[in-house]
């Protein structure tokens, strides 16, 4: 059988599962290619902590070259241009050609379209989040704004585990009574997509933990100046210390090469994520996969590891000449931080039909720790 290249473009969360999972599975001729612009992984889930100084970013990143010592040879370099009608990319300057594609480029950040919005502080990366996190321990009183700009978002629940580890930190500070925390979002309920019964939970932590929470807001401009934001709608809100998501989009190489269909992300087969293009799969946040209603299945990094594992065992057995079976199944498991030593965990089946079944299981210490576990198991596992 001829040797078969397998080219991986992302090494975040999804990039670098299917990258150890080929290797793992693979005869040793065949080769797994994995390209990133970034030198370094960071383990996304602990940017909340990061954002209260109780992780160090340096504890959390990890060297992507690590890879090379399993086998992996990693390229360090942008992404350029992807022609999949004839098999090669270029990244880093090279023209790479490959037998199979694995897209796992997640999503780009933007703020250009919201006036001010650029100027906001945000932990959805680890530079902001770090930057968050000194300004969050001089702030002694006035209106904390935790805004989603736009959908979709990844992680949904992040902006209210944000909201509630700053409740629990203020708490902690005893300044709480001198700090308002409003989360404002244009879902009209929190955690759409799970389902109306995890949502209610969210609703339920933040009335009792007195977190104003207001839905249907279109972020549409920011005044630094006047601290004061205004929606779509012609409505405005005042704030002290604003909190945003950036803009999410496909990144602009998978539009530029037709990969990205008409939504704006790439389609996928929801079960085996094949894209139009044969031997091109793509996984993860760069991903649109519909579910019932209007939803679309949550940017998470738990569904970019499980469809990792389904397009790599898939792969691996077609290399080695056998049927692939696995097939994706929408279920999925995610730790969400509601104080400092507390975590809920929202779990169940996201494809269930005719409605998502998934609940909010605790808030309690065991979910914590469980988190705090699959953080260090997640770090030694892969680096
Ligand atoms: C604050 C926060 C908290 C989160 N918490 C959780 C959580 O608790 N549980 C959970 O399941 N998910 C969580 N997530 C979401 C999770 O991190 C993402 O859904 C997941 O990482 C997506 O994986 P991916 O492989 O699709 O993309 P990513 O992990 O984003 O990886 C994409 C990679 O592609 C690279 N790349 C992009 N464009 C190019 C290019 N042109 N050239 C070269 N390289 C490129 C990037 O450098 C990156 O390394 C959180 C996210 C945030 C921001």
């Amino acid at each position: 059988m001829a040797a078969k290249t397998v080219l991986i473009l992302g090494a975040g969360t999804g990039g670098i599962v299917a990258a150890h999972r080929l290797r793992r599975m693979l005869d040793k001729e065949h080769r797994v290619i994995l390209v990133d612009r970034s030198p370094v992984y960071s383990f996304a889930p602990a940017y909340t902590w990061v954002m209260l100084g109780m992780r160090d970013a340096r504890r959390i990143s990890r060297d992507l070259r690590s890879v090379e010592k399993k086998g992996i040879e990693f390229l360090l370099g942008e992404v350029q241009e992807l022609d999949p009608a004839n098999k090669h990319v270029s990244a880093g300057g090279r023209r790479l050609d490959y037998d199979y594609l694995i897209v796992a480029l997640g999503v780009d950040y933007s703020s250009d379209e919201i006036p001010g919005l650029g100027q906001c502080w945000t932990f959805y990366h680890l530079d902001g989040a770090e930057g968050l996190s000194e300004r969050i321990q001089t702030f002694a009183s006035g209106r904390v704004a935790m805004v989603v700009s736009a959908l979709p978002v990844k992680c949904p629940t992040a902006p209210y585990e944000g909201a509630l580890l700053l409740d629990d930190y203020f708490r902690r500070r005893k300044i709480r009574q001198d700090v308002d925390i409003h989360v404002y979002t244009p879902e009209g309920a929190p955690l759409p997509s799970a389902g109306p019964s995890a949502g209610e939970r969210v609703l339920e932590l933040l009335s009792s933990r007195e977190i104003g929470f207001a839905p249907h807001c279109e972020l549409a401009e920011i005044d630094q100046r006047s601290r004061q934001m205004r929606f779509g709608d012609g409505t405005t809100a005042p704030f002290d210390l604003l909190i945003a998501t950036p803009i999410h989009a496909c990144p602009t190489v998978l539009q530029r090469s037709g990969l990205a269909g008409s939504g704006g992300w790439v389609s996928v087969d929801q079960e085996t994520l094949a894209t139009a293009f044969e031997d091109v799969y793509a996984i993860g946040d760069a991903t649109d996969i519909h579910l019932s209603g209007d939803n679309v299945l949550p940017k998470t990094g738990v569904f970019a590891h499980g469809q990792a594992e389904v397009v790599s065992r898939n792969l691996a057995a077609e290399i080695a000449g056998a049927q692939p079976i696995w097939a994706f199944g929408g279920q999925g498991n995610c730790f969400f931080s509601t104080e400092a030593r507390k975590a809920a965990l929202v779990t169940g089946n996201f494809f269930a039909e005719p409605a998502p079944d998934v609940e909010l299981r605790g808030p309690n210490r065991r979910w914590h720790l469980a988190k705090v576990g699959f953080e260090r198991l997640w770090l030694w596992r892969w680096f």
